[in-house]
């Protein structure tokens, strides 16, 4: 079985929008390559997405409504889980123009360290890695930009 595989049967299964919508996106965000970040398991396959279970707003109640199949999108994070893959939040991270691994974005400790950027300019996003093997000098001049900006 691959996670292909695996997100597939959960589309087939899935009978509202928001889920199917949902499970669309986290098949448009498996990267195989895994992370670059320092301090992950490096050998895993890496899949973005939003695992909560899906709900829609219910006006009348002012409250959110666990859809029908709403439970379909926390069970497929953990199978892919149990089939070795590393689940992460799609806003918390992106994925590395040059290299195709993955870093965060948003912290998830006081003394994180952001591993890659992006240089707004050219619409590029690259992992330290990267940059570090950029020998332009823009590769220089986007560290210092964002550096200055952040
Ligand atoms: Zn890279």
């Amino acid at each position: 079985m691959t996670p292909e595989f695996v997100i597939k049967v959960a589309k087939r299964m899935a009978k509202n929008r928001e889920t199917k919508i949902r499970l669309r996106e986290i098949g448009e965000n498996i990267y195989p390559a895994g992370f670059c970040e320092p301090g992950y398991d490096k050998g895993k396959t890496v899949i973005l997405g939003n695992w909560n279970a899906t709900d829609r707003y219910d006006a009348l109640t002012h409250r959110r409504i666990r859809l029908s199949d709403g439970e379909l999108v926390p069970r497929l994070q953990g199978i892919l889980e149990k089939m070795g893959c590393l689940i992460e939040w799609i806003d918390a991270c992106t994925r590395c123009d040059d290299c195709s691994r993955v870093f965060r974005t948003e912290p998830d400790s006081y003394d994180w360290q952001a591993f890659g950027w992006s240089d707004l300019d050219k619409a590029e996003t690259k992992c330290g890695d990267c940059w570090a093997n950029d020998d332009s000098e823009d590769g220089d001049q986007a560290h210092d930009d964002m550096h200055q900006a952040g």
